[in-house]
């Protein structure tokens, strides 16, 4: 497992630019300012905008995470995640089994990449009731016996897996400050909440990106997690 990249705690919190318009995403990124030093690119923007919106994140020294939930065959994943180590991110998702991301991991080592691999557990918009537990454990064993190193789970799962596994990078989605929309996300906790279970950062997405004053939303959230 490799070491955690990402200590600071301005770093905590991460948000989803989960736009098709990038012009849209840059003015939320300009707005934000010093607010926010990490940003999280899922399939939306990265297939709207590709490498030339992580370039202009990176002219503005953020930190980037890319969440493309990469799964194929172990030869795929490779050659794909050799593709992103020579580009400059610090998380990358995957979201696949235990041969794809032993295949993803020695692929970061050849290279000497310091990219961290997150293996999502389960979606924070899955329920599988009573079995949600077992499947973020067994997950994120099989992540960092892989080499991952850590996961994406709700933070509802977080205390339990921080207890047994102290390295782990774990971020949570999932995340809705008090008095905010659930929308389509079902297992959600308050930032505090994610920071006090263990948490390594936390996701959000809507709550500030519809919002009609970001850069309040994001100090908010700030002042709560104290
Ligand atoms: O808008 P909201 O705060 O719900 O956004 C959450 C973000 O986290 C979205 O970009 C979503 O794709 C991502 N995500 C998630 N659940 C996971 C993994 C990623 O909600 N398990």
């Amino acid at each position: 497992m490799t070491t955690l990249a990402v200590k600071s705690d301005r770093d905590f919190l991460i948000v989803a630019l989960d736009f098709s318009d990038q012009q849209e995403a840059k003015r939320l990124v300009e707005s934000l300012n010093s607010e926010i030093t990490f940003y999280k690119v899922g399939m939306q923007l990265f297939y709207s905008a590709g490498w030339p919106f992580i370039d202009y994140l990176r002219s503005k020294n953020k930190k980037i995470f890319l969440d493309l939930k990469i799964n194929d065959i172990p030869n795929t994943v490779a050659h794909a995640i050799g593709e992103i180590c020579r580009r400059n991110v610090e998380f990358l998702t995957l979201f696949t089994n235990a041969d794809s991301v032993k295949a993803a991991s020695q692929k970061v080592v050849e290279l000497g990449s310091s990219l961290s691999l997150l293996n999502v557990s389960v979606l924070t918009s899955d329920d599988l009731g009573s079995q949600t537990s077992e499947k973020v454990k067994e997950r994120t064993r099989l992540t960092l016996e892989n080499g991952g190193s850590g996961v994406v789970c709700s933070g509802l799962e977080t205390e339990m897996i921080r207890r047994q596994f102290q390295d782990c990078i774990i971020v949570n989605p999932g995340i809705r400050p008090k008095g905010f929309d659930s929308n389509d996300q079902k297992r959600i906790v308050t930032p505090l909440g994610a920071l006090q279970n263990g948490a390594s950062h936390i996701v959000v997405g809507r709550p500030i990106t519809q919002s009609e004053d970001p850069r309040s939303v994001a100090r908010s959230i700030w002042s709560d997690l104290g």
